[in-house]
């Protein structure tokens, strides 16, 4: 079987929805296909809102937002807005007043909303018009532990229902489609797999499957060399071995979720990245190569970053024993580090500027150390780099820290102009 993954662009109007199911009814072929979309446009950022204040404008928004695209898609069906009317109205009646409760069970509970209904349109939507398809409820397909907004998969479970729901047969439907993105814990409550996760829930359910292959559809040609939103001139990409992938989405390629490919990796599954708005372009395949090609400088930027230098207040050096306190600090805190350096003196850790957690972090350090910072910059890494590269890069901006390895560059730089 094929995954074809979805994301919230490829479905975020009544258009989107026709291009997709046009390409899924392209691809149809004796044997079920898998599809497994994202909440529509912005639907999850409006949903975070609605977590913390369940405000009645904003679920009117969220609301007329579903219906209008309902509406334009299936304008005979006289039951469609109702269905969907009363199903985000008794969601969020079920879910938004538990206000005692943990925020991040809340959360889940509240923002899985936009798969859900993304799902339920775009289900009853290929039906009538005449792609037979199943809808599938991945809280109860990918199982994990209690770990809100961030479940962590319980594979053997997964497996085991993911195999006993998706068959291939005779009484198999064209398509099996169910959200991306949620999940569920063995007792029936809802959880999430961390913002942008439905790339990761292809990946979950390729995996269990054994798929032949996973196709992101996206509103880029493939994998560029650089986000082309602050980047004019790209590359594609054509060829990524799967080491590569995942070490750029670690540094922070936005094109996939850094846990998509591992799991396809582990069983030689190819991803293909394909544009949804030229569906018959080539685009790119993460897989089994032995280098990249083209081989280009790819770059990733961080943005809104935050250094912080940790200093010892004695007069002692930077050694094992503090090292061990700030790393407790962050892993309690929950900051990640994008990049790190040591002097005799100093520590310095380049870290999100997350409003949440940097206050706590540095005053959890500022017990131990003093910690002096500077905000407001840009972390660029640049994979293939040559001299040339970076200095056009950093066109003359203050450079904080700077790491060359062979193959990879590392630069924190004040926040400029955008480049191009
Ligand atoms: N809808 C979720 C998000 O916006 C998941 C996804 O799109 O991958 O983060
Ligand atoms: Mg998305």
């Amino acid at each position: 079987m094929k995954v074809f993954k979805f994301g919230g662009a490829s479905v975020n109007s009544a258009a989107a929805v026709r291009n997709m199911a046009s390409i899924v009814r392209s691809h149809l072929s004796n044997e079920p296909l898998v599809v497994v979309v994202s909440a529509m446009g912005k639907t999850t950022n409006l949903l975070e809102r609605i977590v913390v204040d369940d405000d009645q404008a904003l679920c009117k928004q969220l609301v007329d937002y579903h219906l209008h695209i309902v509406r334009e898609l299936m304008p005979d069906d006289t039951e469609a807005e109702q269905q969907i009317a009363t199903m985000i109205a008794q969601h969020l009646a079920g879910t938004t007043d538990r206000v005692g409760e943990d925020y991040a069970f809340r959360y889940d509970q509240v923002v899985s909303l936009g798969e859900l209904v993304s799902s339920t349109i775009v289900a009853r939507f290929l039906n009538q018009i005449g792609i037979e398809c199943e809808w599938l409820d991945a809280r109860q397909l990918v199982f994990t532990d209690q770990h809100y907004r961030e479940g962590r998969v319980d594979w053997e479970r997964t497996r085991q229902a993911v195999n006993e729901r998706l068959t291939q047969g005779a009484q198999s439907p064209k398509v099996y489609l169910t959200q991306g993105f949620i999940g569920g814990t063995p007792d029936g409550h809802t959880t999430t797999l961390g913002r942008e996760g439905s790339d990761y829930s292809a990946a979950i359910l390729a995996h269990c499957l054994n798929a032949e292959s996973v196709t992101i559809w996206k509103d880029v040609p493939g994998f560029l060399n650089a986000d082309p939103k602050f980047f004019a001139h790209t590359v594609k990409i054509d060829h990524i071995p799967y080491n590569e992938a995942i070490e750029l989405a670690y540094y922070g390629a936005s094109v996939i979720h850094p846990k998509t490919v591992k799991p396809l990796q582990n069983k030689g599954i190819p991803l293909y990245v394909r544009s949804f708005v030229e569906p018959t372009a080539v685009g790119s395949a993460i897989g089994d190569f032995d280098s990249i090609s083209p081989e280009t400088p790819l770059y990733i930027f961080r943005r809104r970053q935050i250094l912080l230098s940790i200093l010892p207040r004695d007069f002692s050096f930077i050694a094992e024993d503090n090292l061990q306190h700030i790393f407790e600090a962050l892993s309690e805190v929950g900051v990640r580090v994008n990049l790190m350096q040591n002097s005799a003196l100093s520590f310095s850790i380049c870290v999100d500027d997350n409003p949440q957690l940097i206050p706590s972090l540095v005053e959890r350090l500022g017990k131990l150390f003093r910690v002096r910072y500077n905000a407001g910059l840009q972390l660029i890494t640049v994979r293939y780099y040559t001299s040339d590269v970076i200095e056009n890069i950093v066109d003359g901006r203050r450079i904080l820290l700077e790491q060359r390895s062979r193959l990879t560059a590392q630069i924190v730089v004040e926040e400029g102009e955008a480049q191009s």
